[in-house]
């Protein structure tokens, strides 16, 4: 037995794909917002018996389960059957009364006439007692197996909330513990390289936890302490000093900042000014710097200059260039970034240009083959050739975030750092 909470999603078209299970992850963080640890996940579909079978493992080897589904009035939703094949084998389910008067209500109410099958709402295994549901015909069950409480909520989200904050975190609040969590955000290394920086940080079972999440060239460091409330958030705050410095320069914001938010705010320090010179994104840098509220303050505009012609009339890039390197080069990219810079008078420019896919790839430049190249008026421009794994889509967003990455690192001086998916050395050119 543990301290853990189980979460028992139910419903076949959980199951099947169909819809999401938002309620899982849900009552995970709720959970961890009262200082309970979320233990295992199982989704189960409309089917007594195996039902039954979930409940009755979860519930011997948790403190609590927590059932989301299937309390609703149609053949199909088997909760209550399966708690009291659980909780009491063998005897039959009950009406509650209040259980019946709340139904009478909410129909009456309505001015609808109630249909007999609702009843079934108001029926519980002998032991277990009803939990109110004002937004809904469903209540809620709650009852014991063993040391085990069992809470059966409805599956609409919009009922299964209040009921969870109301009547059933109260009761499963642990106000002597707390779990805190803090989120470190990287770019740059991969996640097993930075995985080897973290070391024995992240071994299994250490306390506080680390591990790494990886998405679209972003890697987070996640860590987790619970324990008393000073005592968790001093060993939360020792761990992510750790963490922060062995991985050193990468990381670049915590819970959840954006890395348009960061580099905005470095250029604002700085009192600096950017634009974008865009192919392969077509927008999405822009996008991603617009973002940020109040960017106005240091993001001036950009091109989207998705034909050679567009680059050519609106940066300025010489049509020799293109002719001698191809539009997907270092050389472009730099005088796609210098033209940004002339044109759009600012500090700093960034283009990008590339194979985003599926068609368009040569074995000299593959699909995902992309340059950014950020140039600096008073400084040296850097390119970076990239090849970056996945389709469209992703090869897009990578290059977006990889971009805001470049700038970020010549901000901190380190224009030619080597970064994750890049190619070779950093093209630095001198000032024009
Ligand atoms: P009802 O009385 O509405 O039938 P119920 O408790 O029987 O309630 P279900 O029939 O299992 O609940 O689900 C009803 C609806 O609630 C689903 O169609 C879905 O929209 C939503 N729902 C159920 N489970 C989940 C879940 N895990 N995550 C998100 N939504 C869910
Ligand atoms: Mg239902």
């Amino acid at each position: 037995m543990n301290a853990a909470v189980a979460i028992l999603s139910v419903g076949d078209e959980l199951v099947l794909g169909q819809i999401e299970d938002t309620n899982a992850a849900w009552l995970a963080r709720a959970l961890q917002a009262i200082g309970r640890t979320p233990g295992e996940r199982r989704t189960v579909g409309d089917d007594r018996r195996a039902l039954a079978d979930a409940l009755r493992a979860l519930a011997s080897t948790h403190a609590a389960v927590i059932l989301t589904g299937g309390l609703g009035p149609t053949l199909d939703d088997l909760t209550r059957e399966a708690l009291l094949d659980v909780v009491s084998p063998g005897a039959a389910l009950v009406e509650d009364e209040a259980g019946v008067e709340h139904l009478r209500g909410w129909f009456e109410r309505r001015g609808r006439p109630m249909p007999a099958s609702n009843l079934r709402q108001a029926m519980r295994p002998p032991a277990a007692r009803l939990l109110a549901n004002p937004h809904g015909t469903a209540p809620g069950i709650a009852a014991e197996a063993g040391a085990c409480r069992i809470y059966c909520l409805p599956g609409p989200p919009n009922e299964m909330k209040p009921m969870f904050d109301n009547l059933v975190a109260p009761g499963l609040r642990d106000d002597a513990n707390v779990v805190a969590t803090a989120a470190l955000h990287s770019i740059g290394l991969g996640e097993s390289a930075l995985a080897e920086l973290l070391g024995e940080l992240m071994v299994r079972g250490r306390e506080p936890s680390v591990g790494t999440t990886a998405s679209d060239g972003i890697v987070s460091i996640r860590v987790r302490a619970t324990g008393a409330p000073d005592v968790a958030r001093r060993a939360l705050e020792e761990t992510v000093a750790q963490c922060l410095s062995r991985a050193g320069s990468v990381v670049y914001g915590r819970d959840g900042e954006p890395l348009a938010s960061v580099v905005g705010r470095m250029l604002a320090e700085r009192k600096l000014t950017i634009s974008t010179a865009e192919s392969c994104t077509g927008g999405m840098l822009g996008s991603f710097i617009t973002d940020v509220a109040g960017s106005s303050a240091w993001y001036v505009g950009g091109a989207v200059t998705y034909a050679n012609e567009r680059k050519i009339v609106d940066l300025g890039v010489p049509a020799a260039t293109i002719e001698a390197h191809g539009a997907v080069s270092h050389e472009t990219a730099i005088a796609m970034a210098r033209g940004a810079l002339a044109r759009f008078e600012t500090d700093l420019a960034i283009a990008t240009t590339g194979v985003a896919g599926p068609g368009g790839g040569s074995e000299a430049k593959p699909v995902g083959t992309v340059y950014v190249a950020v140039a600096r008026r008073d400084g040296d421009v850097f390119s970076r050739r990239f090849h970056f794994p996945g389709d469209r889509t992703t090869v897009r967003r990578r290059t977006a975030h990889l971009a805001l990455a470049c700038t970020r690192f010549l901000l901190l001086g380190e224009g030619a750092r080597s970064l994750l998916w890049s190619e070779g050395e950093a093209v630095r050119v001198e000032r024009a």
